[in-house]
C-alpha cells in the first residue's frame, strides 16, 4: 500500500468503516510508515476534538491540508533516500 492509498482510506479507517482485510493493510502500512502514523494519530486526535464539540464531519479543507502535508513529507523522504 502506498501513502496516497493509505490517505484515501484514513478517515474510513478512523471511522471503523473498513472491512477486515483493508483494515489490516492499513495497520501494516502504519507499522512501517512513520509519516502516515503521525498523520493518523493527528487526525484521530483532531476528530476527537471535533466530536467533543459536536461537529461530526471532518472539514474537507482539513482533509486536503493533511493530505498535502503527508505527500510533501513522503516526497522529501524519497529525495533524501534515492536508493529506497
Ligand atoms: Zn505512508
Amino acid at each position: 500500500m502506498k501513502c496516497s492509498e493509505f490517505l484515501n482510506e484514513l478517515t474510513n479507517y478512523l471511522d471503523g468503516a473498513l472491512d477486515a482485510r483493508t483494515k489490516s493493510d492499513l495497520d501494516d502500512h502504519l507499522a512501517w510508515c512513520h509519516n502516515c502514523y503521525v498523520v493518523c494519530d493527528t487526525t484521530r486526535k483532531t476528530i476527537e476534538i471535533y466530536h467533543n464539540s459536536e461537529l461530526y464531519e471532518l472539514p474537507d479543507d482539513l482533509r486536503v491540508r493533511l493530505r498535502s502535508a503527508i505527500m510533501t513529507k513522503c516526497s522529501e523522504h524519497k529525495k533524501s533516500n534515492p536508493s529506497s
